[in-house]
């Protein structure tokens, strides 16, 4: 399944780090509004409560899930640039209130290490951010979402 809401290729950005979002909702409520156009919204990945995982944007595609910037505290935004275009964003479906799963974590730590490999990103505290960090009146991801531990288990998991 691919979203409807993106742009072609990255306008010559380079993939430069991750967000991690919450989806707010179930993951097939998440899918749902992802492949509507009148959202306007997409991830590049969506990771189920079970660990499933669905890709619903190309990385090198851009996907429409962290457009927005309030107060950024993230190195990685650049002033005036949108953060689309150089970033991947991964979704954990549920709450921001609520405590993604283990086999969440896992799975988003084992598609880190992969991408990371794969695109020649280092893992650390200035690539991998939560979505709060571009847009500090969004909750997303959440309290339980760190992106210490993510980072700690994708430099740990085997590609
Ligand atoms: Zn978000």
């Amino acid at each position: 399944m691919e979203s409807p809401n993106q742009e072609y290729l990255r306008r010559g950005n380079k993939i430069a780090g991750f967000v991690i979002h919450k989806t707010e909702g179930s993951f097939k409520s998440a899918v749902d509004w992802c492949t509507n156009p009148i959202s306007q919204v997409s991830y590049h990945f969506i990771i189920d409560r079970n660990g499933d995982n669905i890709c619903l944007v190309m990385p090198e595609n851009t996907a429409w899930h962290a457009g927005l910037i309030r107060n950024p505290t993230a190195e990685i935004v650049k002033n005036g640039s949108n953060p689309n275009l150089y970033t991947i964003g991964i979704a954990l479906a549920g709450l921001a209130s609520e405590k993604p799963t283990l086999k969440q974590i896992t799975k988003c730590a084992e598609l880190l290490n992969y991408l990371a490999n794969y695109y020649e990103i280092p893992l650390d505290k200035n690539t991998v951010i939560p979505h709060n960090s571009i847009r500090a009146d969004k909750l997303c991801p959440g309290p339980y979402v760190s992106t210490e531990v993510l980072i700690y288990l994708s430099n740990c998991s085997q590609a």
